[in-house]
């Protein structure tokens, strides 16, 4: 059986699937150096974000056909070296779309109800039930920057909240729109008419600061920005700015261009929702990624042999 090695904590039903077809080792908090030890025998290296899958972890890995990181990001793995040596680099993107696209909708409520607002008050012992009034998602137009698996899955949502949609994609995808009822506008276009404003595209050379100064200035005083995508999707500094001076009404953000973000500006705007990029972290979204990686890791491994 091929000998696979997880450093970090995954769902057990991935483990159980795992150990099917492989003779699993299970060591977390590993230093680098004892990752470079252990690794020597290793067929395959299982791990989630905490790990860092270093160049000189992947040349000690004589044996190291495949790389899995059950999530997204590959942020923390050198694909580059995995590359060079022929090993196959495995992720599950498919696994956290519902799982964001809740929070999407968790954090446009929390803003749009002002529950962190009414939550600190009740806990400073105050009832202000008239300061605390809110507005509804309902008949509010949400742009949808990104229609790829999770701006998908908020678009399908959105209509159950009564919501209307502006969507945008460099590919965009007319059978998606017609299904869901909506149109494909100019990025322009969707800033300037959207209530909410949701950004699902991936961080790439092109979509660096997509949204900075010019595109805030188009946007409504009363819009939201929401980033659940990569923090510098959004040029941070120009987004402080916009907020502080109301020329956007808020914004809720789960990633940020340094994470965590000390001393980002944002942290001194009081018309934010902020969270620790917590898009990906439920029970569902976490058993999904294990077991997608462990089928992905079975075919790799055992097509192997074959
Ligand atoms: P996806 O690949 O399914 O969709 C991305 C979409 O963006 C595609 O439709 C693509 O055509 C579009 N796109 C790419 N470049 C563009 C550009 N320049 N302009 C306009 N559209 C462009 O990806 P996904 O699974 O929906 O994930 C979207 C993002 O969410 C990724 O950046 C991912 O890193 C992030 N994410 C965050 C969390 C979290 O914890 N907050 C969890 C999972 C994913």
């Amino acid at each position: 059986m091929p000998k696979v090695l997880i450093t970090d904590p995954i769902h057990e039903d991935g483990l159980r699937a795992i150990q099917e077809f492989a003779e699993v080792e299970v060591s977390t908090g590993l230093t680098e150096d004892e990752l470079v030890q252990k690794v020597k025998d290793c067929d395959a290296l299982v791990v989630r974000s905490a790990t860092k899958v270093t160049r000189r972890v992947i040349e000690s890995g004589a044996n190291l056909k495949v790389i899995a990181r059950a999530g997204v990001g590959l942020d923390n793995i050198d694909v580059e070296a995995a590359k060079k040596r022929g090993i196959v680099v495995l992720n599950a993107p498919e696994a956290p779309a519902i799982a964001v696209a809740e929070l999407v909708f968790a954090l446009m409520l929390a803003f749009a109800r002002r529950i962190p607002q009414a939550d600190a008050s009740m806990r400073a012992g105050r009832w202000e039930k008239k300061k605390l009034q809110g507005a509804e998602l309902h008949g509010k137009t949400l742009g949808i920057i990104g229609t790829g698996r999770i701006g998908q899955a908020v678009a399908e949502r959105a209509k159950a909240f009564g919501m209307k949609l502006l969507l945008f994609d460099i590919k965009p995808n007319q059978e998606f729109a017609s299904r869901i009822g909506a149109e494909y506008v100019e990025l322009k276009h969707l800033l300037a008419e959207s209530d909410f404003v949701t950004i699902h595209v991936p961080l790439l050379p092109e979509t660096k600061h997509m949204i900075g100064e010019k595109e805030l200035a188009l946007m409504k005083p009363t819009a939201v920005l929401i980033n659940t995508s990569r923090g510098a999707v959004v040029d941070e500094r120009a987004l402080a700015r916009a907020l502080r001076s109301g020329q956007i009404a808020g914004a809720c953000l789960d990633v940020y261009e340094r994470e965590p973000p000390v001393g980002s500006p944002l942290l001194e705007c009081t018309n934010t929702v902020l969270t620790p990029h917590i898009g990906a972290s439920t029970v569902e979204a976490q058993r999904a990624a294990a077991l997608i990686i462990a089928s992905k890791l079975r075919g790799v491994l055992q097509g192997e042999k074959s």
